[in-house]
Order: C-alpha cells, then structure tokens, then sequence
C-alpha cells in the first residue's frame, strides 16, 4: 500500500483500458513519466499501437450500436454517473496523489479538483433523466411536429496535461448522459488519473466499450484519431497549434468539433474596486496551477490612478504565497509542467523586459530539488502590443497595462485572438454589467475569477475554441437533433 505523503519506491505502471477490461503491455513500448516537482519516476503508462486505437473504435462502435448505453433510459444512466462518483470519492487520495506527482500541482489543488470532480458525474445523473424534446402541435389539424435528441455515437476525447481528472469530468460525465460511447487519449505527460477514471467507471456498471482509453502521444495516436472515419465527434482540449491540426485532420469525415483552446485572459480593475480583494483574486487567478491553467487571469488591465497602489499589494501577496513541494499540503504553488515548458516561460520574461517591460517582481526559476519551478513574477509598464501581453505564456507572469477610461479597457481586453475568460474588478454594478457584456469571453467573473462547476457551461470566443461543454449545454453538444413530422387522416394525393 502506497503511503501518499512520500515518493513511490519505483514507478507505477498501468496497462490501457480497453472493452471494459485491461490491456496488459505485451511487447509495446512504456511511456515513462518524471515528477516535474521531485525528479523522479512516478508513473509508466503503454504506447499504444495503431492497432489498438482501432481496437478502441471498434469496441465503442460496437457498444453504441448494440444500443447497451445509447438506447437505455436515463435513469439507467443515471445510476452509473452516481456509482461513478461515489467510486471518485472513495478513491480520492490515491487519484489525488498520482496527478500531484505527474502534473506538479499542490496535493490541496488535487485533492479539491478530485471532490469537484465527483460532482461533475453526480451533476449529470441527473441531466440525463431531464433530456428532452419538443412538440409542435401547431402545424394544422393534418400535422404534428417532434423534435428530439439522441446521442451523436463515438466520441474521440484528447485532453491536455494541466487538469487531467477534472477536464475529464467536465466531459465524460455529459457525454454519457447524452448516451454517447468514448475512446480517450490523455495527455502523455499525465495519464494515470484517466486509466483510473477507466477501471471507476467498469466497476461502476459502465457496460464495456462504452468507456475505452487509449495511451500514447499526440503525434501518433491523437492525430490518428482525429483524421479516424469512424469518430463521429472530436472532443479537443489543448494548445491552439494543435487545435489547428485537430480542424484541418477533422476534414477526413467533417466530424464535429467541440475546441477547447488556450486564453490570454484579462483582470479588468477599475478604481472603484476593493483593492485588496482584487490584488488576492488576482494572485489566485495567476499563480492558480503555477500559471498553467487556460483561464489564467494574466493580463492586468489597471485604472492608472489605482495601479501603483495595486503593485503594491500584489507584491505583498507574491512574497507570501507559498512555493514549494507539492506533495506539502500547504504548498499553494507547484512545479512547472517540463523543463523545456520552464524555459519558454523564462524566455517570455526576458523577451519582456527586451521589449521594454519593466522587471518589478521574480523572473528567475528557484529551489530545490529539480529546480523545475519559476517565482509569481510581475511585468508592468506593459503595451498591449508587446510579445508578453499577445501570446498564452502559460505561466506564473503576470504583465500589467494601464488604462484611464472604461472604453480604453473594453479596447485593450478585447486586443487580441483569443477570448476565453475576463474578470472584472469595481463596486459599481452599472460599470461592471457594461463592461461584461462588451468584453469577447466565453467565461466572466465579476469581482470574483476561475469560478466553475457543473450548472454553467465552458469554451471560449474567437480563437479560444468553439462548442461548449459541461452542464445541459454539454449534453446538448453531444446529441443530435431530430425532426419529425407526422401526418395525420388520409393524405391529399400529389399524383391525381
Ligand atoms: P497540447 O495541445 O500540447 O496537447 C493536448 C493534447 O493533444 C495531448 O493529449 C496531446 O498528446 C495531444 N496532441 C498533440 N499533438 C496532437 C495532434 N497532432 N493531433 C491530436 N492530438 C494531439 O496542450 P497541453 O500542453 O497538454 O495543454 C496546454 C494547453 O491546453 C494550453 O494552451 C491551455 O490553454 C489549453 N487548455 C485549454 C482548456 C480550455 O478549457 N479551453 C483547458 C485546459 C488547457
């Protein structure tokens, strides 16, 4: 039994999970994973074969066509998506310990995403029994009109490394509802939770080949799966590059699209906001994930007057935060993805700083004992048309620009491709509903940041992505509409 508050003596390795059972590693290669946070081997997860991504298709479509999920009612569903939660919490700790030591992130964040988590499946138990319809009895005396919905069939879902379990059941949990059948590829980097959330679900009653995970790496496996004719829907949470490729590959049988892309998020404060709560959400919304999180609140829009008062405090809190081990349960920030990742982030400071940024906090990597980790580090004097305020950096970098008339702001904010989150800062309620309907984001919070859960949807505007996933709108996604018209009493002949 593995005692979680220390490292494993040797990495743990896990077949894939295919047709409800597992699939032991045969002669297949490992994909082994490194603590970014410790250094050392933690996980080894099989590179799947071509083969055995065709293998998981054709066990989904035979799921979905035996109509064992797909044709049952949704209070069978249900049942599952409750068993499944259950299953979530009582595994918590192991989950939790094995996506701190893969993705670097503090054991609390873990711990937190994995109760939400289970919410998510108990959330959609019941949206599978409140699916429906419609009717049109409006048609005239020889005419009645249904529309209903059904499940589109196989899903591919991709996912990406920063929030393994909780983007999983931001999804999973809908798509089932909706009667759909899967085959999932994680994130090389960080698949344990994934082949776990596989063998939850079979033990939940899951019927098999409803649920399949595939491991692998994203230029195999996922980019076959994208091109695949017998997916009918591509599920895609990751970098803009790659979601580019997902759209061009997605040609091969013009299959659906749900993309859930990167954000270059802005933090609107107006002088009229609580400073103080708005400096602590601020820190909160940056150094969330160590800054790798597609909803990073990065890109500081400040009302001039108020901006050196709000450096000041934001200063504060970035000396306070607490860096370090993320197996420590009080360990607020973690380590950076990968080495290379670390370097990017560090590059984007220097490029700052080239551009004419000025360095008023951090910049540098710190501690021990791989080094993997960069300090909350604050960029001000910052135009909207520097590198540092255009790209994700996906880090703990926060650039900081000014601003002296709420248009100005709305500008500002709205410079730019992406458009998946904003937060907006102030005390009056006028100025904030203005400015949130204006401002290009699919999510916004007011005097509040990376709020979520299971009842309002998720996805971005513009090149942030398309489709929104979680909540009914999830379920939605992943079903058809169906017309129908039927007509009533002897039909009035065409042919005389
Ligand atoms: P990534 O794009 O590198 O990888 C994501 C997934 O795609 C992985 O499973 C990877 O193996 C796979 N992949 C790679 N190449 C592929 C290809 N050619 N075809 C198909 N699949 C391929 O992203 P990442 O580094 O894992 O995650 C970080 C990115 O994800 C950031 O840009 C972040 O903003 C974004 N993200 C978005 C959301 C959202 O909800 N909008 C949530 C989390 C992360």
């Amino acid at each position: 039994m593995q005692d979680y508050s220390k490292l494993p003596d040797a990495p743990r390795a896990f077949g894939f999970h295919l047709d409800g059972a597992w699939v032991p590693k045969g002669s297949r290669d490992w994909i082994e994973r490194t603590s970014p946070a410790h250094g050392v081997r933690v996980t080894r997860v099989v590179h799947c074969t071509l083969a055995d991504l065709e293998s998981g298709v054709r066990a989904a479509r035979r799921a979905f066509r035996s109509g064992v999920w797909s044709e049952v009612a949704g209070a069978a569903r249900a049942g599952v998506l409750l068993k499944a939660a259950s299953g979530i919490r009582a595994r918590l700790d192991e989950i939790a310990y094995w996506e701190t030591l893969e993705t670097g992130k503090p054991i609390s964040q873990s711990r937190s995403e994995i109760g939400g988590a289970a919410d998510h499946y108990e959330y959609a138990a019941g949206v599978a029994r409140t699916l429906k319809g419609d009717a049109f009895n409006n048609l005239g005396p020889d005419m009645m009109g249904f529309v209903t919905r059904q499940p589109i069939g196989v899903i591919g879902l991709i996912t990406p490394w920063n929030f393994p379990f909780i983007i999983l059941a931001e999804r999973i949990p809908y798509m089932l509802a909706a009667g759909c059948v899967i085959v999932a590829k994680p994130s090389e980097f960080t698949s344990a939770s994934t082949l776990i959330m596989a063998e939850i679900l079979t033990e939940a009653g899951l019927p098999k080949g409803v649920f399949n995970v595939v491991t692998g790496y994203g230029a195999d496996i996922g980019q076959a799966m994208t091109e695949h004719e017998d997916i009918d829907v591509l599920s895609f949470t990751g970098s803009i590059g790659v979601g580019r490729k997902v759209l061009l590959a997605s040609a091969s049988n013009l299959k659906k699209l749900s993309l859930e892309l990167g954000g270059k998020n802005p933090q609107i404060v107006f002088a009229d906001a609580d400073l103080e709560d708005a400096a602590d959400g601020i820190v909160f919304g940056l150094l969330f994930n160590a800054g790798q999180c597609c909803v990073s609140g990065s890109r500081l829009i400040v009302e001039r007057s108020v901006a050196g008062r709000l450096e000041e405090l934001l200063r504060d809190k970035f000396d306070r935060v607490r860096l370090g081990d993320p197996l420590d349960p009080k360990t607020q920030v973690g380590a950076m993805v990968t080495p290379e990742h670390m370097k990017k982030v560090l590059g984007y400071v220097q490029k700052g700083i080239e551009e004419g940024a000025t360095l008023a906090h951090g910049g540098q990597s710190y501690g021990a004992p791989c080094v993997q980790f960069v300090q909350p580090t604050l960029l001000t004097g910052v135009r909207n048309d520097m590198t540092v305020a255009r790209d994700e950096i996906f880090g703990p970098i926060l650039t900081m620009i000014e601003f002296d008339t709420l248009d100005e702001a709305v500008e500002i904010a709205n410079d730019n491709i992406l458009g998946l989150a904003a937060s907006i800062w102030t005390k009056d309620l006028d100025k904030a509903m203005k400015t949130m309907r204006r401002v290009e984001a699919g999510r916004t919070w007011v005097n509040t940041t990376i709020a979520g859960g299971p009842e309002l949807p998720i996805g971005g505007f513009k090149q942030s992505g398309s489709g929104r996933e979680t909540g009914v709108y999830g379920v939605e996604e992943y079903t058809e509409l169906k017309s129908i018209h039927i007509a009533l009493g002897k039909r009035e002949h065409w042919v005389g």
